[in-house]
């Protein structure tokens, strides 16, 4: 079956005794033995449950995993896949990270004697640098969050291999109908589904998918010890977005390609960061993954002209966070990126002047209206205050 079928079937043929078409929601948090010794294969809703396991048994066909988990959001997907970890390992990590998963590392982990390294994980000199006796993992974001930075990772998994690293790839910005890590050699796929997979800025909720038995039995136990597992009303509002996946993400790369063509153009923006506009990241992206996705940030030239500009939008949200039907557009510097400690920041290259751009499917002749009407209103008035000042 082609990805858009499964995920269009997903929670079909659930309830032999209606054939509902969409999966039902069971609510049971307990399930009744047959006779002792014997199960209905469902005991605990923790352990398992019949809706999330459709969600579950999709994802894991989707991403080509042994076994998908379904968590309460991105945060505790990938708090579970810590758990992998013991007390002194080391792990390298992608260099500009998603924020929260810096803090979650660097404000928790590091109390459980787990050390991190933030690398720039298209230099291999470097990964080899930052390798140490007691590394254990390697976690990867490509491309990464604010800077669309593209990991070669076929490339990073085979050298974990060799090393006997555990690789972990979050794929939120890409989802399975882009790129499927375990595909080019990951043992494990992390998603924060609140984004593209939910797709409609409604639902919070994780996803983990894991290559192979052994490491699935044990992704299996943290899961079901931890308890950080997504609801069953969560699980069917997941299905719900994810049915319509393809189609958003191919209108949403659409829209960002038109985006990123205009804003280059444009005498206010300085950069545009998508993973096209580097070559050497386009080539490794187009053997990786069958498109480029729906992120996009960019530099103006002025930050002092950034709070007109997000105060001037229309349609384009200024909210934090992406993935969703609507456009949203996030200043990383004071938000998403906050926790990580401004001297790193600006050594990765989230400064002041950078916005983040989640595309939406509306029509883009009203994306690029707004965004050029915002641009030129900050124009004029950073002008104004100017003379004014004078
Ligand atoms: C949002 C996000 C997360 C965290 O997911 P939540 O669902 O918000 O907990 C992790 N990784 C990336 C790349 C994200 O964008």
């Amino acid at each position: 079956m082609h990805p858009e079928t499964k995920l269009v079937q997903m929670g079909k043929g659930r309830c032999q005794s209606t054939g509902a078409i969409s999966c039902p929601v069971y609510h049971a948090t307990a399930y009744e033995h047959p006779a002792l010794g014997q199960s209905t294969g469902y005991d605990y809703t923790r352990t398992g449950n019949p809706t999330r396991h459709a969600l579950e048994e999709a994802i894991a066909a989707l991403e080509g995993g042994e076994a998908g988990f379904a968590c309460s959001s991105g945060m505790a997907a990938i708090q579970t896949v810590m758990g992998l970890f013991s007390v002194g390992d080391h792990l390298i990590v992608s260099l500009d990270l998603y924020g929260g998963t810096y803090r979650l590392f660097e404000e928790i982990f590091t109390r459980y004697g787990l050390s991190f390294s933030y690398v720039d994980l298209r230099d291999f000199e470097a990964i080899r640098s930052a390798s140490r006796p007691e590394t254990r993992g390697i976690f990867i974001e490509s491309p990464t969050n604010p800077l669309m930075r593209v990991t070669h990772i076929g490339k990073v998994c085979s050298l974990a291999k060799e090393k006997g690293w555990l690789s972990i790839v979050d794929n939120t910005f890409m989802t399975p109908w882009f790129q499927r890590p375990l595909e080019h050699g990951a043992d494990v796929v992390v998603h924060s589904a609140t984004k593209y997979l939910g797709g409609h800025n409604d639902v919070l909720a994780g996803l983990i998918i894991s290559r192979g038995r052994e490491l699935s039995q044990r992704v299996a136990t943290l899961h079901n010890s931890m308890g950080a597992v997504l609801g069953p009303q969560d699980a069917w509002l997941l299905m719900r977005g994810m049915k319509t996946l393809a189609l958003r993400m191919e209108k949403h790369q659409e829209n960002a390609l038109l985006l990123t063509q205009f804003l280059n153009g444009h005498p206010a923006v300085e950069r545009v960061y998508y993973p096209t506009t580097d070559t050497a990241d386009r080539s490794i992206q187009e053997n990786q993954a069958s498109g480029y996705g729906g992120m996009l940030s960019f530099r103006v030239k002025d930050p002092d002209r950034i709070p007109i500009l997000l105060s001037s939008l229309r349609v384009i949200a200024f909210a934090e966070s992406l993935g969703g039907v609507e456009s949203l557009i996030t200043y990383p510097w004071t938000q998403t990126h906050a926790d990580i400690p401004e001297e790193i920041r600006r050594k990765v290259g989230v400064c002041d002047k950078l916005l983040r751009l989640s595309v939406g499917i509306e029509n883009i002749e009203d994306l690029i209206g707004d965004l050029s009407h915002a641009l030129n209103v900050s124009r004029d008035s950073t002008s104004k205050t100017i003379k004014e000042r004078v």
